[in-house]
């Protein structure tokens, strides 16, 4: 299946000279959402996951069905004070300035196999935070899974040594 027909080009978006990938078209087809899902499954079966961990807000969508089908838990990255309880943090940079991911401190044990999702890869700078994270509790990284992969801003690069897949690569 030619996942890139439910992917939608937004130009200028949310700012101008961004070519926004969005992805609901895909979610929006049941087979096509399906078809994702299972690649991703496919790719994870092999590695044994503990669990699966993703962050806020498309790696909800994409991690939680991966997470449902391979039978283990998902655990969510979020923005600080989204989550209720005793959390650890990262600071990462954007563009512009930075931002703080959170996870619940229980919410890896140490040595548990985790699988990270998130829609699109992009700088890395989310998903280098998001390791970070699951390090700080002691998980062990063994893949991260994407739908999308922007190489042009060698994401892959800044994530060297850990196994990358991505469904489409733009
Ligand atoms: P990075 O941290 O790798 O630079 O950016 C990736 C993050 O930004 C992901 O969480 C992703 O959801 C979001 N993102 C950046 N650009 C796009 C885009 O073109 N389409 C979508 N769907 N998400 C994007």
């Amino acid at each position: 299946m030619d996942l890139k027909q439910y992917v939608a080009i937004v130009h200028d978006f949310p700012k101008k000279g961004i070519e926004f990938k969005d992805i609901t078209p895909l979610m929006n087809d049941g087979e096509a959402f399906k078809y994702a899902t299972e690649q991703i499954v496919e790719y994870a079966k092999e590695k044994d996951i503990d669990i699966v961990v993703g962050p806020e807000a498309r790696g909800f969508i994409i991690g939680c069905p991966v997470a449902f089908a391979l039978g283990v838990g998902f655990s969510p990255v979020r923005k600080e004070g989204k989550l209720p309880r005793e959390t650890v943090k990262v600071e990462y940079g954007l563009e512009y300035g930075k931002d703080v991911l959170t996870i619940h401190k229980d919410a890896i044990k140490p040595g548990q196999k985790v699988l990270i999702i998130d829609d699109l890869l992009a700088t890395g700078g989310t998903i280098d935070a998001t390791i970070k994270l699951v390090e700080q509790l002691g998980g062990i990284v063994v893949g991260c899974a994407f739908l999308i992969e922007l190489t042009y801003l060698n994401g892959r690069e800044k994530l060297n040594g850990y196994d990358i897949k991505a469904l489409m690569q733009y």
